[in-house]
């Protein structure tokens, strides 16, 4: 057990694995999210409809997979405790290798990880100050530590970063800002009946202006109603970034009618400003040698679930060797 404390900002795949080893390790840690539940881009949300018509979407990331053997401890945990299931071996192809979802949504991760951690959501930091420790004010209070690690999309750290007067070195700060995100519109639509995406539920697309279409109900996370994702594609998005949603939800259910089927009962539409990232760090976490902070997430690794664990744990293993 060691007095160190530390402040995760983001509660995301890659913020709850750091905290969870530094945790492990005897560190105080206490992660700070800005949303209103947990997860980040692992996120899931109902739409509901009269009594019994209840949709439950995963709106961000849809399942993932893994390739590299020290995640494999994570999933077979996360199986055991029944937080997520094995989707399908492949969509278009079966290839063999398991795609595993969220039994109740694939936010079933974030918060099976934040049950034994102090976590607070509804919390967004919005200045940092060291001095002899960290201090982090967030909109209505302040929290102290030796150690900071920052995991939002890049741009906002940079952001945070420059509201607080802290500054980088050049090269530092070039590497950062070199990192660019895709912008991703989604749909979430609650259809009158089975949609006819093909077993097992989910189709990526190659061409405009749709990437990707799942139904959840078919994924088995939506017992009770019919719902259905749709993702635009970067393109889409950003040209449309600033339409109405009735615009927006007009063009992408007409792309996707021949798929759907069905009379759309009711939608939503979330615009992700910082989807997937189109250009990467060098590095798995990005350690700052004149203070203690470390930054981490998907951009420092890979565009998916498996890359913001990756760098989640590479920040935390190398804030334990500093101790
Ligand atoms: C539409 C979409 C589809 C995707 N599909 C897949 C897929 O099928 N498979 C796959 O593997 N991956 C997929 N991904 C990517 C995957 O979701 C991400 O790689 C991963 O979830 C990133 O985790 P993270 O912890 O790095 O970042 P995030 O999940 O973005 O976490 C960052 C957190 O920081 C918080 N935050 C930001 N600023 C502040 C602040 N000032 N104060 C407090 N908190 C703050 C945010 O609220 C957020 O919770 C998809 C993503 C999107 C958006």
């Amino acid at each position: 057990m060691t007095n160190l404390t530390c402040v995760v900002i983001g509660g995301g795949i890659s913020g709850l694995i750091t905290a969870t080893v530094l945790q492990r390790a005897g560190i105080k840690v206490t992660v700070l999210d800005k949303g209103r539940g947990i997860g980040g881009r692992l996120a899931t949300r109902r739409l509901e409809y009269g009594e019994s018509c209840i949709g439950i979407f995963d709106y961000g990331a849809q399942y993932f997979s893994i390739k590299q053997p020290q995640l494999q401890v994570w999933v077979d945990d996360w199986l055991q405790q029944g937080v997520i299931k094995e989707w399908c071996r492949g969509f278009d192809e079966v290839d063999g290798k398991p795609r595993y979802c969220g039994v109740n949504g694939i936010r079933s991760i974030a918060k099976y990880l934040a049950q034994n951690l102090n976590v607070h959501t509804n919390t967004k930091v919005i200045k940092l100050n060291y001095q002899d420790g960290w201090q982090v004010l967030t909109e209505d209070g302040q929290f102290t530590a030796d150690i900071l690690v920052m995991t939002p999309p890049v741009p906002q750290s940079l952001t945070l970063l420059d509201d607080s007067q802290i500054t980088l070195s050049t090269e530092t700060r070039e590497n950062l800002e070199a990192i660019t995100y895709h912008s991703c519109i989604a749909i979430l639509a609650l259809l009158e009946q089975p949609c006819k995406i093909p077993a097992p539920g989910g189709m990526s697309l190659e061409t405009e202006p749709l990437v990707w279409l799942a139904s959840n109900d078919q994924k088995g996370i939506s017992p009770n109603g019919y719902a259905v994702t749709l993702h635009a594609t970067p393109n889409f998005s950003k040209t449309y970034w600033s339409k109405g949603d009735e615009e927006i939800a007009q063009m992408l259910l007409d792309s996707a009618a021949k798929w759907l089927d069905s009379p759309v009962i009711k939608y939503q539409v979330h615009r992700w400003r910082y989807s997937l990232p189109a250009t990467f760090h060098s590095q798995p976490y990005l350690a700052l040698s004149e203070l203690p902070l470390v930054m981490a997430g998907d951009a420092f690794v890979a565009p998916k679930i498996e890359g913001a664990v990756l760098s989640g744990l590479a920040a935390a293993e190398y804030i334990i060797s500093q101790q």
